[in-house]
């Protein structure tokens, strides 16, 4: 028989099977040899695990270990969340099946848990960097669970509270942090409106000071006003930071924020506020979002928000900020702290993914070589290894950069404010872009068990497609980044001054020599691969500064030229924020001790560097590569993910995440799909 008709009659065999199979009439039948059965990935001589998991993890965590084993701890222990067995092991996730209100509900209950617990302590009263990467820390194990957990109590803790913070002084602080901190209140961040979300600067809500009465009145002029989008408004916040344009004696002092009750502590609406839902989404059903208008609602004077500016008892505007775009940017500050944890959060999933898709693709089978050979690992083909270990050498990657995020934030000082604010923003943006990325890969990885919401990663992409939205638009923040570049750019070419910090550095040297034939090791080296993100980065910033200057000189305004160079901009935003990525983690490589934990971060980082070039058609648009030199990269690319097989398990397994926060199909899955357990 040749090969096509061997083929052929094995294909009719198990068609005939499937379409007359046998009657099964005894379970003694469904323990035949021939049956597959599930063979854990820690046993098999394949999966040797050659480097120290612990010391991993503690890299990839990079602090606050034993916070994070508590909190994973109090959550796997407790019935609220939603504990479920299968296959002999507990696994904790939302029940998708509840209803919008069910699941608010249920959030409520689950951060009443945690609040008796301590989960919250210090995280508006403590100060300092220890406390505040306790708060990170745990607020990241909790988005691991759920998002809108940490969502609702993101808005209140990081929003509300980070405004009462940031934004407000003693007499605030006094009155509203602890009571925060301990849920005596519940607060939420009416910024957005119908008509204006990126364009804060826009919002329509007005308010003006009555001076005879000392107090403010707030008023949403128009539907397009309303405040929209409002986590936490349409059932239970009882506190709104309002943003509202201020006038004073008919003058607008731009965008204020300020404090207004909107529910009475028996949850009634209060007078002259009108609350309604935003209704069903895509994810994050376990939050209230609504729409709130004011109409002429009065509130005492003391609830501005007055860090930035203040109005007298009679009524006089005093601001220490003259400048009307900083007094903006000052406004705005509480959203960084919201961009870092979105930013770290989204790695967390993407690992919580790539553990999943990678395990199951180390035990389920597909397909045999040979006519009656064994089926092949799914992570045994060479196209499945492309697909999921670039994405893994990026968590990798990106776990590191989110680190360094997290140390320049809690370390901030006034001088370091505009670094953080980009960083955050470029990271923001790459990381969540990233993670849906890699969802939906995880996602296809596993065929139809991806499917299963039991299995997360679907639900995961619903959940956190808002990421790219909220909190700064990642476009919008891609464009921002450009545009502080250029500003650096401009400043250092006028004043004839050397570049200093956010590692443009390297723009004073001069300009990298790419190698003409590109070999293995010149691939595989630090330096090579650094060079070549400097000569992008550089080439763009200029490139993005002459056309901006080219449109400027035929007549367009700054803004409008700015606008129409959107391509580079983007290509700037990306070369910026990946080379900033590669540092960091060549810096973490550098710190390990030479033995086997290098040279798997080694394997990694250049997967990292050349996966970001061959996805990236700058290289060759712009000529930073030949083609052949473009196809070399190419040509490494699977040779790296060969490498890097045997050491899957092990990388996800160093991620530190307990098993009950994976899934079903991580594990046993032929177990967990017996019949026996359908009877549960
Ligand atoms: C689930 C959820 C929860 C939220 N929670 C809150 C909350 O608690 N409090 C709150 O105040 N807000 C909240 N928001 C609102 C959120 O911050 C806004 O949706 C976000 O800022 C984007 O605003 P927008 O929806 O009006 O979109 P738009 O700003 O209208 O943007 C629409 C599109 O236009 C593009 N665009 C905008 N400007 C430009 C430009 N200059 N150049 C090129 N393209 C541009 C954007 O990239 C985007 O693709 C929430 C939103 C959601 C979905």
């Amino acid at each position: 028989m040749d090969n096509d008709n061997r083929r052929a009659s094995r294909r009719t065999e198990v068609l005939s099977k499937h379409l007359f199979p046998h009657p099964l009439t005894t379970t003694a039948l469904l323990s035949t040899s021939n049956c597959l059965s599930y063979s854990p990935p820690e046993l098999s001589s394949s999966n040797p695990v050659s480097f120290d998991t612990s010391r991993m993890r503690a890299l990839l965590d990079g602090h606050n270990l034993d916070d994070r084993d508590w909190l994973f701890g109090l959550i796997v222990q407790s019935p609220l969340f939603n504990r479920q067995e299968r296959g002999g092991r507990v696994f904790v996730s939302v029940d998708y099946n509840h209803t919008m209100e069910q699941q608010r509900e249920e959030t409520m209950r689950r951060i009443g848990y945690l609040l008796d617990r301590g989960v919250f302590r210090g995280w508006l009263t403590g100060d300092g960097p220890q406390e505040e990467l306790r708060k990170l820390a745990l607020h990241e194990v909790v988005s691991m669970y759920d998002h809108s957990l940490a969502v609702k109590i993101g808005v209140h803790i990081f929003l509300w509270g980070g405004a009462v913070k940031f934004l407000g002084t003693k007499r605030h602080h006094d009155k509203w942090l602890r009571a925060t901190e301990n849920y005596e209140l519940k607060g939420c961040f009416a910024m957005t409106e119908l008509g204006h979300g990126s364009n804060v600067r826009g919002v329509e809500t007005v308010t003006t000071y009555d001076s005879r009465t000392g107090e403010f009145v707030i008023n949403t002029p128009c539907e397009s006003a309303q405040k929209y989008w409002i986590g936490g408004a349409a059932n239970h916040a009882t506190h709104t930071i309002v943003f509202s344009q201020l006038y004073i004696n008919g003058g607008n002092q731009g965008v204020h924020a300020f404090i207004c009750p909107i529910r009475d502590s028996s949850g009634n609406v209060c007078p002259n506020v009108r609350i309604a839902e935003c209704g069903h989404k895509i994810g994050l059903n376990g939050v209230d979002n609504g729409r709130i208008w004011f109409d002429n609602v009065r509130i005492p004077r003391e609830n501005l928000l007055n860090s930035v500016a203040d109005v007298s008892p009679r009524g006089e505007y005093l601001s220490s900020i003259k400048n009307v775009d900083q007094r903006f940017a000052a406004f705005l500050a509480p959203l960084t702290s919201g961009r870092v944890t979105i930013a770290s959060s989204a790695v967390y999933i993407s690992k919580i993914g790539l553990s999943i898709a990678i395990r199951y693709a180390l035990t389920r089978r597909a397909f045999s070589m040979t006519p009656n050979g064994p089926e092949i690992l799914l992570l045994d083909y060479p196209s499945h290894q492309r697909r999921l270990l670039p994405l893994l050498a990026k968590i990798y990657a990106m776990s590191f950069a989110a680190i360094e995020l997290k140390m320049m934030y809690v370390n901030r000082t006034p001088e370091s404010n505009k670094a953080i604010h980009i960083v955050s923003s470029a990271y923001k943006a790459t990381f969540t872009w990233n993670n849906m990325r890699t969802l939906q890969e995880c996602r296809e990885a596993c065929g139809g068990q991806g499917v299963k919401s039991e299995n997360r990663i679907g639900p995961f992409k619903g959940e956190f497609d808002v990421h790219s939205t909220f909190e700064g638009d990642n476009n919008v923040l891609m464009q921002q980044i450009s545009k502080a570049l250029l500003g650096e750019f401009i400043v250092c070419q006028t004043k004839k001054k050397p570049f200093r910090g956010l590692g443009l550095e390297h723009m004073n040297n001069p300009a990298p020599v790419i190698p003409s034939q590109l070999t293995s090791s010149i691939l595989m080296s630090r330096e090579f691969q650094l060079d070549l993100f400097h000569l992008r980065e550089r080439d763009l910033l200029r490139r993005f500064a002459a056309e901006v200057s080219q449109y400027q000189t035929q007549g367009e305004s700054k803004e409008s030229a700015f606008n129409l160079s959107y391509q580079v901009a983007e290509d700037l935003g990306r070369a910026f924020s990946e080379r900033a990525i590669l540092k960091t983690f060549i810096e973490v490589e550098s710190k390990v001790p030479a033995g086997s934990l290098k040279d798997v971060l080694g394997l990694l980082r250049s997967l990292y560097a050349l996966i970001s070039v061959d996805e990236d058609a700058a290289f060759l648009r712009y000529g930073y590569l030949s083609t052949e030199n473009a196809a070399a990269v190419r040509k490494e690319v699977p040779k790296l993910c060969t490498e890097l097989r045997p050491h899957a398990f092990a990388l996800v397994s160093s991620f530190g995440i307990p098993d009950a926060f994976l899934s079903p199909i991580a594990f046993d899955w032929v177990g967990s799909n017996a019949w026996s357990s359908a009877q549960h």
